[in-house]
């Protein structure tokens, strides 16, 4: 198999007076400038339906970047017709000609298209320049670039054969179309929910959260300036609940892949079983949901080490990451330390747009989402048992922001030790030295999730009672670093529990879902 190997793409660095950052600005104030109409993409053709609803980024939300078509039913049904009329075509085309739209998709995104969807991340998602680069250009770029080389040994696997017999596996596509449902915190995300089931010669009926549209019309403008043909990836802005009657009944609904909370997961899940006998093959399920991830620090952690963690583990992109540092577990003898650090160091973060490349937390992706930080905030502020150690304010007058706040509780079951927040709020509870073991258990017990979760320590052995204790507890497990910024190829990605099927985004175990082998056994 000749196929370029994958390098995870640079990060690029878009500093004070570099042209990097000059090119972002000129995309932003583009983009600013003009309100762009958004259709729907169905079998090849922009669908416009009239019935229009507005895109706003959500840290000034009385600026209008564009507006979106809303489709019903009929656009529903046309997109699995279109999908499935594409379905011949392109599952017989070389897979090396799939290869090489979606690679030169990551080309297209690496130079230049770069600008433009990291703009279109920052706008309509609220992500600054960093958060932008490392997700909508190099975590997109690294999906389409990977897949490709993890295709390739998917393929090249093959059994044994012997005297007379030919034994061989030929990987087809699944029989039908996949349901793409992606989320608003990863352009990344959406974009490969879609591409790496296609690239596995798969077509796709593809559902973005309308909070993600504005760049999810720029992952369409790229696949379809690579050369993808009409109808493999049809994009749809229907209401869920009317594509998903339409598309959950229909005999050729062959798999899901869905990025979103566990509770619409569970549902969609149950309706998909309650309607098995109506498909003609078993659909693959394939999710990530929720997550409430830990940073667990023992007394032999190094204070700085615990500070930056939780920094950057709970606050970049406002903590609306599923891998965000959510509930903190500090010893008794570094919580004075690690106090002051996260005091001196929050204090200096700066909230507010993504225009100004100053700010490190920008505006939570809706006002539904502000209203219920707000609440916990609130609920936080008014029970004496707990404390806000840093934070706690919050403005929706100009956009949704809420600043990085710190609650430091005695009760290690609390609510906000528990319920996902997916917002810029982080829970600590500070423990004795001596229960290191007994606070391994309730981190345990306490959350329905297992996604992320972080151990420091300098001290081995507390790692390695760490690493075991905890094994079931996170589906990335992180030593002496955030639980955030998993990256394709190094750190393949997911949690199960009430996190997931655990299939693994950035690795060949994702791609295995989209594939149905053959097994041909030939006789000379
Ligand atoms: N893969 C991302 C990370 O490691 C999180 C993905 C998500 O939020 O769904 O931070």
């Amino acid at each position: 198999f000749n196929v370029p190997d994958p390098v995870n793409e640079p990060v690029l660095n878009y500093g004070p007076r570099s042209v990097e950052r000059a090119a972002l600005k000129a995309a932003l104030d583009e983009a600013r400038a003009q309100q762009i109409d958004i259709p729907m993409y169905i079998g090849g053709q922009e669908v416009r339906t009239g019935k229009t609803l507005e895109v706003r980024p959500p840290h000034d939300h009385k600026h209008v970047l564009g507006t979106y078509h809303e489709g019903d039913a009929s656009h529903v049904h046309a997109s699995i017709e279109a999908a499935l009329g594409a379905k011949e075509q392109w599952e017989n085309m070389p897979w090396e000609q799939r290869a090489a739209i979606f690679l030169k998709a990551a080309d297209l995104l690496a130079g230049p298209y770069r600008a433009k969807i990291n703009a279109a991340t920052m706008l309509g998602q609220s992500k600054n320049a960093y958060q932008a680069e490392i997700d909508a250009a190099c975590e997109f770029i690294d999906f389409l670039r990977f897949n490709v080389h993890f295709m390739t040994q998917i393929y090249a696997e093959q059994p044994v054969s012997g005297k007379g017999i030919w034994n061989r596996l030929e990987q087809r596509p699944l029989e039908g179309f996949v349901f793409a449902i992606t989320p608003f915190n990863f352009t990344a995300i959406a974009g490969n929910l879609c591409a790496a089931p296609a690239l596995m010669g798969n077509v796709v009926v593809w559902k973005p959260a309308p909070t993600q549209i504005y760049a999810a019309n720029v992952i369409m403008e790229v696949f379809i300036e690579a050369g993808l043909p009409a109808g493999v990836i049809n994009m749809i802005s229907v209401d869920g609940p009317v594509a998903g009657d339409i598309i959950f009944s229909h005999p050729d609904f062959a798999g899901l892949h869905f990025t979103g909370s566990t509770h619409v997961f569970q549902n969609l899940w149950k309706t998909i079983g309650n309607n098995i006998h109506l498909y003609r093959t078993y659909p693959r399920i394939v999710g990530e949901t929720g997550g409430k991830d830990f940073v667990l620090a023992h007394p032999s952690a190094d204070a700085d080490v615990v500070n930056v963690a939780l920094i950057r583990g709970a606050f970049e992109y406002q903590g609306q990451k599923c891998s965000a540092a959510s509930r903190a577990y500090i010893p008794q003898s570094l919580w004075p330390a690690v106090k002051e650090k996260l005091q001196r160091d929050i204090a200096g973060i700066k909230v507010g747009p993504v225009e100004d490349f100053e700010n490190f937390v920008n505006a939570v992706i809706t006002e539904a989402s502000f209203d219920r930080l707000a609440k916990y905030i609130d609920e936080a502020k008014a029970n004496p048992e707990v404390e806000i150690i840093t934070g706690g304010s919050y403005d929706k007058s100009v956009g949704y922001f809420v600043e990085p706040t710190i609650i430091q509780v005695q009760d290690p079951y609390y609510v906000t030790m528990c319920e996902e927040l997916f917002g810029p709020v982080l829970t600590v509870y500070v423990y004795e030295d001596s229960q290191f073991e007994e606070v391994m258990n309730i981190i345990d017990k306490t959350s329905p999730y297992a996604l992320t979760g972080s151990i420091l320590s300098q001290d081995r052995y507390a790692i390695t009672q760490a690493t075991q204790r905890l094994r079931n507890a996170a589906g990335n497990f992180y030593v002496n670093d955030k639980p955030t910024g998993a990256v394709v190829g190094q750190q393949p990605f997911g949690g199960a529990r009430g996190s997931g099927t655990n299939d693994k985004a950035g690795s060949m175990l994702n791609l295995l879902r989209w594939t149905s082998p053959r097994t041909i056994k030939e006789t000379f």
